[in-house]
């Protein structure tokens, strides 16, 4: 053993822990523990449970710690204050569940630690990159042009969409963004619908546009664009469109958007975080008809496809746009045949969150995934149709998708059967807003609930409203 006789105190603390097989053992019988409970877990912390994160306060010790009682540390102080976004009822903001085999997948990824800036960093990553653009491609019906970069989430991906949009409408009109900048620049002129996500609009003021610069687009009573409102395009035209809005789940009507946008050699970017997966299943894909005319595409893996979190996709057509707005000095290395990851993301260094994509992904197969995306449509149906039935909730959308939208008598009996619901506990859901009136917004985005889930959350909605008005 003449090799460990060098060792630091903290290399052999570390080497032991590593040879300790109760470490990795152990947080995988936690992480199962975990997971099989999770239909009986609180969706939400208890107060207890949060309070009691104050365990957490304390100095960076001095001395090293034992990894063992650290997980147990961990498992025991840190999981009484998870959300149950794994669970299903959990139909907060607009999320997502994971699979086990893209759990499992990640797992293993981690014990890899795959950097995947570059194919020599990772041959594996790089090639699982490169099979699942072809799947996303075929998945949505996109051009075999189109190139996947994979990042961290819709925000990211949005904003690398918009960037190549920005370096192309500027290209076109003869500034080189990455050499000149946009100090004296061109003006560009961004176009999108009052009902864009907030992500858009900070993407857009992190590219320098400016939100004063916006010419918003009137929207119908959904929540999509209405065409007609879009005003006339031209080549410095960026026009955001919205395959999924995040609060009824509309789409903009792409197909009579798309073949006038780009006649006017304007750049179309969609923000479909969740929507976009409409296209996956044969009864929800005409939503998305006329997609595949857009420019660039942002999707996310941790909503509607239920992988694991930290999972978005910049899809682009351009792939010269793409790889020049993320990377000034690298036009020339997209000529190599092989994937190198960074030059389709911001980042350079990235984990392998490409690892739990591709696994979703084959593990549902096509049918699979059309099962799943469906039964998400099927799912927030049903939940719409009864509630509709209980007096004193109304629904306020065309349930296209998996969104539900709830309203009660008034704002004020609205916002405190949000609170009830969400105290009551079987069941996690947000409030929002409307069109100016305070709603529920219901979310429908994990493969694990079933009808029964859809009968207790309302059974807890119409228990929640009772408890309200006799408040009242
Ligand atoms: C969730 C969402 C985003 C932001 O996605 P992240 O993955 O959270 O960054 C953008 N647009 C829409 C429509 C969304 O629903």
């Amino acid at each position: 053993m003449s090799e460990t006789n060098n060792l630091s105190n903290i290399q052999q603390k570390l080497l032991n822990e590593r040879h300790d097989d109760t470490l990795i053992n152990k947080a995988v019988a936690y992480a199962k523990d975990y997971v099989d409970e999770i239909k009986e877990r609180a969706v939400f912390p208890s107060k207890v449970a949060i309070d009691k994160l104050s365990i957490f306060d304390e100095q960076l010790a001095i001395e090293p710690c034992e990894a063992n009682g650290l997980i147990d540390f961990l498992n025991t102080h840190g999981a009484p204050a998870t959300t149950g976004i794994m669970g299903s009822r959990y139909f907060g903001f607009v999320n997502g569940g994971a699979t086990p085999a893209g759990l499992a997948a990640k797992v293993l990824g981690t014990y890899w630690d795959q950097n995947t800036a570059l194919n020599i960093l990772s041959p594996i990553c790089a090639k699982l990159e490169t099979v699942v653009e072809q799947w996303l491609q075929q998945l949505f019906n996109l051009s075999n042009k189109t190139v996947a970069g994979y990042v961290s989430g819709t925000s990211t991906a949005n904003f690398c969409g918009l960037a190549a949009a920005r370096f192309r409408q500027l290209n076109n009109v003869g500034w080189n963004l990455n050499e000149q900048g946009l100090f004296n620049a061109p003006n560009l002129r961004i176009i999108t619908g009052k009902h864009a996500h907030s992500s858009i609009v900070k993407v857009i003021s992190l590219l320098g546009f400016g939100k004063n610069n916006i010419e918003w687009v009137d929207v119908d009573k959904q929540g999509s664009i209405i065409p007609e409102a879009i005003p006339a395009l031209d080549e410095s035209s960026i026009l955001i469109l919205q395959a999924g809005n995040v609060n009824s789940g509309s789409f903009d009507p792409f197909d009579k958007i798309c073949t006038k946008a780009k006649a006017a050699n304007a750049w179309i970017h969609i923000d479909g975080a969740f929507g976009l997966w409409a296209a996956a299943s044969k009864q929800l894909k005409h939503l998305t008809k006329g997609i595949a005319l857009a420019d660039s595409w942002a999707v996310d893996g941790h909503k509607t496809l239920n992988t694991p979190y930290d999972c978005g996709i910049v899809l682009c057509k351009d792939e010269e746009a793409m790889v020049t707005a993320l990377h000034a000095e690298g036009a020339y290395i997209i000529q190599s045949e092989e994937r190198d990851g960074m030059f389709y993301t911001p980042e350079m260094s990235r984990r392998s969150r490409i690892i739990e994509l591709w696994a979703t992904l084959k593990n549902l197969g096509q049918q699979g995934l059309d099962e799943m995306i469906l039964g998400l449509h099927k799912n927030a149906l049903s939940f719409a149709t009864a509630i509709s039935k209980i007096d004193g909730f109304t629904v306020l959308n065309e349930v296209v998708f998996n969104q539900v939208i709830v309203k009660c008598a008034n704002d004020d009996l609205t916002k405190r059967v949000t609170q009830g619901i969400q105290q009551h506990g079987v069941c996690w859901v947000g409030g929002s807003t409307w069109f100016g009136e305070a709603v529920i917004r219901v979310s429908i985005c994990s493969w694990l609930t079933t009808e029964a889930d859809i009968v207790k959350t309302v059974s807890s909605f119409e228990h929640c409203l009772k408890k309200a008005q006799i408040k009242n």
